[in-house]
């Protein structure tokens, strides 16, 4: 009913020029590969987009191109951001929105987050869009709520007439870059809540039809045992994202799992 998803974020990571042998590597590891069911996304830095994305056109690859951050105005005098249109223009249908990294670093807001998947969701672009909370959290037994509570705030007011075009990626920040994975049950009980959520504002129809995703040192060898929970529809993918090999192991092992 649900498609899963595994999508790369790759971060702060790869020149322009590493970008493009990536993507390559990635095209020719999937090409002529057996994975129906599973829906393949890169998120490169900004300034890869484009020659990822020629290389997805030129090769025919079988995995669609996605950003990793958006501002919600259309243009004008904002230095340094990238507007939804413009990531039309290179072919990005995806866009990773509310990073912890992103929410930690650069002091990004539930509010923000909000406004940014509806300027991309006006754009036909689809948000992934992730929560997730921290270690003290966790060790308090809150995690539940702290996450449902993010859940409502990011999905205020948004129109999910067409709930395969709003992507959450449900991501411990405990286990983000750490090796430390969440157990399949911990991804199970959080993204079992977060479907619940969406069930109480969006009704069950349309809560049954939104991929949730895990993400945090998800890998080749754990990633068959998550997509094997109910309520867990394919991962966010950082490190592993890094290479052809991993990256296109974790498709194919996803895949095993229809
Ligand atoms: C991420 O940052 O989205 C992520 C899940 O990273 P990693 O897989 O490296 O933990």
């Amino acid at each position: 009913m649900r498609n899963l998803m595994i999508a790369g974020n790759w971060k702060m990571n790869k020149t322009y020029e590493e970008g493009v042998v990536l993507a390559q590597g990635l095209a020719d590891a999937l090409t002529g590969k057996e994975f129906k069911g599973v829906d393949v996304v890169v998120c490169p830095p900004t300034v890869d987009l484009k020659g990822v994305s020629e290389v997805i056109d030129q090769a025919q690859a079988p995995f669609a191109l996605g950003a990793q951050n958006v501002y919600w105005e259309e243009s004008g005098a904002f230095t340094g951001e990238t507007a939804p249109s413009m990531l039309t223009a290179v072919n990005a249908t995806y866009c990773i929105i509310g990073h912890s990294e992103r929410r930690g670093y650069f002091g990004e807001t539930d509010e923000d987050i909000n406004k940014k998947a509806k300027a991309l969701m006006a754009h036909d672009i689809v948000p992934i869009s992730c929560c997730g909370e921290p270690l003290e959290v966790r060790e308090a037994g809150k995690h539940v709520e702290f996450v449902v509570d993010q859940i409502k705030k990011d999905t205020e007011g948004l129109d999910l007439s067409d709930p395969s075009k709003y992507v959450i990626a449900y991501e411990p920040i405990w286990a983000i870059g750490t090796g430390k994975t969440a157990t399949a049950d911990d991804a199970q009980e959080v993204c079992c809540a977060i479907r619940e959520t969406l069930a109480e504002i969006f009704g069950k129809e349309t809560a049954d039809k939104v991929r949730v995703l895990y993400g945090g040192s998800a890998k080749p060898g754990n990633i068959a045992e998550l997509v094997a929970k109910p309520d867990v529809d394919g991962a966010l993918v950082g490190g592993a994202s890094l290479k052809a090999d991993s990256f296109s192991e974790m498709v194919l092992n996803a895949a095993a799992t229809l």
